[in-house]
């Protein structure tokens, strides 16, 4: 998606003419944007100094405000140690991307709890929350501007030094350099056209220069030439490095570098390991790993073993 560049003032002047934009859930996500539930500020606790980022989801249950006897979260648990990377996986509407918007306070539990280092969610101001917790959305968006403002959208106020940074790490620098104007280049509507592989990397690149504790990561299933696709992996790799990751994986090079893998289905983790020994295990990700990852070139028998 792409919004106008007007739309750049200010966070709360982009909100309007987002909503009218995108109207997407999914993709509000990255900007943080999405109106959230409610706190009376006077609960609010500080965040852990400095925020370690272990989360915690003990026996949640949610569902949405409009369908309240749907309910899609059904007593899920799940832990992320500091700095671990854990693969969630799970067939189509399991509701993996509902625990990316309970994780960014879009709503709240109706069971049980989730906390990040000790502290539940519902005592943190969204402020502090959203500054310690980064999304990179399968529909990545790109602002009708320039590719520095495109990154420093993850920094406001970063310099032309730290963008650059970012965009090495990010496997983004090389392309930029080689663009007509570099960090100048309009992209989007009235600009040059990016590739998916290459608006992955701008927003790898965002994703580095907030450089949060923890990191949501929601993988693009649209397929990428063998370039791109290197390419994003190694940004992904330098972006995950060192931070709590929850990665919804839908290629087995992601799930086979998770440290732990977690199966999802109707709302609860029904299976947990490695991808060996879930395979071994002969269950639901067994079933998922041979429909979604067969595809994938780099997947052979070895791998199984
Ligand atoms: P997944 O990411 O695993 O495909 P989702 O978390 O997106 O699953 O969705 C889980 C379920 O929640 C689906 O049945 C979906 O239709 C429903 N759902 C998702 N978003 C909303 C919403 N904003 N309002 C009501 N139902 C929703
Ligand atoms: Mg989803």
């Amino acid at each position: 998606s792409v919004i106008a560049a007007g739309s750049l003032g200010s966070l709360s002047e982009v909100w309007g003419e987002l909503a009218q934009a995108t109207g997407a859930a999914g993709r509000l996500f990255e900007l943080m944007q999405e109106p959230t539930y409610q706190r009376d500020p006077r609960e609010c606790v500080p965040m852990a100094n400095p925020v370690r980022g272990a989360i915690d989801i003990a026996d949640v249950h949610f569902s949405y405000p409009g369908a309240p006897t749907q309910e899609i979260l059904q007593g899920l648990s799940m832990r992320v140690e500091p700095g671990e990377t854990v693969a969630l996986v799970g067939p189509s509407g399991s509701g993996k991307s509902t625990v990316f918007s309970m994780l960014l306070g879009f709503y709240d539990v109706q069971a049980g709890a989730i906390s990040v280092d000790g502290a539940d969610l519902r005592l943190l101001s969204q402020e502090d929350l959203r500054r310690n917790v980064s999304i990179v959305p399968q529909d990545v968006t790109i602002f009708a501007t320039s590719i520095f403002e495109n990154i420093a959208f993850g920094r406001p106020g970063a310099t032309r030094e730290e963008v650059m940074a970012a965009a090495v790490k990010a496997q983004a620098h090389d392309f930029v350099v080689n663009l007509p104007s570099g960090y100048d280049t309009v992209v989007g509507e009235r600009g040059l056209t990016l590739s998916g592989g290459q608006r992955q990397r701008l927003a790898i690149a965002r994703a580095i220069l907030k450089d949060t504790p923890i990191l949501l990561l929601d993988e693009a299933t649209a397929s990428l030439d063998a370039e791109n696709e290197f390419l994003v992996q190694r940004g992904l790799e330098e972006l995950m490095d060192n931070r709590s990751t929850i990665v919804i994986a839908h290629r087995l090079a992601t799930v086979l570098k998770a440290d732990r893998i977690l199966v999802m289905d109707k709302g609860r983790i029904v299976e947990e390991g490695t991808h060996a020994t879930l395979l071994r295990q002969g269950g639901l990700y067994t079933r998922l790993a041979e429909l979604q990852f067969q595809t994938d070139g780099s997947y052979c028998e070895q791998d199984a073993a």
